[in-house]
């Protein structure tokens, strides 16, 4: 900002980072908006500490001192042309700070301050809405969301994570508009589901999403399962939502499908039954890693109640598996919202404590080479010696390999 200043640019922090200072919080990243131009931008701070990652509609990327992380991107103030496609416009042109706030999403967001001269610059009315706590569309709220089909779940979002309420005009347009967020490409979609559902008003969120008629178009499996197929289901998993006390999108994104089925199949990543847990990750393309989380917690509902009926080697290679802690807690919070004993999660608990480190996940006494080096050929029933070995180990049934091997004897004796 002081070099931009210096060589007698106007530079403005501007957006987001002007919201989150206004209310006190620190912001996740700054933007600074300029007139000067993106080639003028990169003639002061040299090629080697910008990039041109946006040159064509007016942003450079810059970044801080040698060895440091930091990154900043420098916008010159811009107008943006027709939206042709519902989501990205044609063209930008450079113009006025006004101009420029006018073309933000709402007037939390529109906002500009000078850190220089600690002076904010507000064309929208963004002061008085934070003060208000209102998520408000700049402009013609219908115009905006025609505009930039995204703008209908940042307004979601925004409204949710700040605890803010949103604008009846804009509420009103996003609702009568919401069949048109599909347009959004799953990736941006995937991305505020994140935010929202990572976030702890995420029970509001998604209240919002839904009477917004939003949710049933981004995620129809809840629509089906619960929302419109079972309404008092759709109760239970707003609370369980709102009891969540992970930051994991996966687990609250789990306990949004909570009613919907997820048939376990294996892997059936190519095309999955529809109306399943697997089909809603794909089709929002969520990671391979974010997927596996999601449905390795479908495909374990209820087993934690289960449990107890079980041998203790169940209770060990369930207790191990890194999402263990995750699973937990969704399973107790649903089972207290639907109303089921949680005795099981008392036990497990206890359980947890009182089993040694070294016990819970022991070394194994066998392993797949020491059966060839027995001789043994390799082959379908070679896993299913291994796991009962395993077992036996896990149920304090055996403890030495001479054990194991005099027990993997009367599994071939068989
Ligand atoms: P956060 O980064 O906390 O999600 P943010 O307000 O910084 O919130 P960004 O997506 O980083 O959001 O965008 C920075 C600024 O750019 C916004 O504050 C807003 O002024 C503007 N902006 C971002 N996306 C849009 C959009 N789809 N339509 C209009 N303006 C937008
Ligand atoms: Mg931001």
């Amino acid at each position: 900002m002081r070099e931009l200043t210096a060589a007698g640019f106007t530079a403005y922090w501007a957006g987001g980072c002007v919201r989150d200072l206004l209310r006190g919080i620190d912001p996740n990243d700054y933007d600074v908006a300029t007139n000067a131009r993106p080639e003028q931008v990169r003639a002061l701070f040299g090629p080697r500490r910008t990039l041109a990652v946006g040159e064509s509609f007016g942003v450079i990327i810059v970044l801080g001192p040698k060895g440091s992380t930091d990154k900043v991107e420098v916008a010159t103030f811009r107008q943006e042309g027709d939206y042709h496609d519902g989501r990205r416009p044609g063209q930008v042109s450079f113009c006025t700070p006004e101009e420029d706030a006018l073309r933000r999403d709402f007037t939390i967001n529109g906002m500009f301050f000078d850190p220089l001269t600690e002076t904010v610059h507000d064309f929208v009315g963004g002061q008085g809405d934070l003060q208000r706590r209102l998520v408000r569309a700049i402009g013609n709220p219908r115009d905006r969301m025609t505009e930039d089909k995204l703008r209908m779940l940042r307004a979601v979002r925004f409204a949710a994570v700040l605890d803010f309420e949103l604008d009846a005009a804009t509420a009103h347009a996003v609702a009568e508009m919401s069949a048109e967020v599909t347009i959004v490409s799953a990736e941006r979609i995937a991305q505020e589901l994140r935010k929202m559902l990572a976030d702890r008003h995420r029970a509001r969120a998604m209240q919002m999403c839904a009477d917004l008629s939003l949710l049933q178009q981004i995620v129809p499996e809840a629509d089906e399962s619960s929302i419109r197929g079972n309404p008092e289901r759709w109760q239970s998993v707003l609370q369980i939502l709102g009891q969540l006390s992970t930051t994991r999108f996966e687990t609250a994104f789990a306990a949004l499908l909570r009613d919907v089925p997820q048939p376990k199949t294996g892997k059936q990543r190519l095309e999955p039954a529809s109306g399943t847990v697997l089909a809603a990750c794909l089709r929002l393309k969520l990671s391979n890693d974010e997927t596996d989380h999601i449905c390795w917690l479908s495909d374990h509902r209820g087993a934690i109640e289960a449990l107890p009926e079980k041998p203790l080697c169940e209770f060990k290679k369930l207790a191990v598996h890194p999402l263990y802690k995750e699973l937990f807690e969704l399973e107790r919070v649903a089972a207290r919202v639907e109303g089921r004993p949680d005795a099981a999660y008392g036990w497990a608990e206890a359980l947890l404590k009182a089993i040694p480190s070294d016990e819970l996940d022991p070394p194994p006494l066998v392993t797949g080479r020491d059966l060839l080096a027995r001789g043994l050929k390799s082959g379908p029933k070679f896993k299913d010696w291994l796991n009962a070995i395993r077992d036996a180990q896990l149920n304090g049934e055996i403890r030495t390999q001479g054990e194991a091997f005099a027990l993997l004897g009367r599994l071939l004796g068989q």
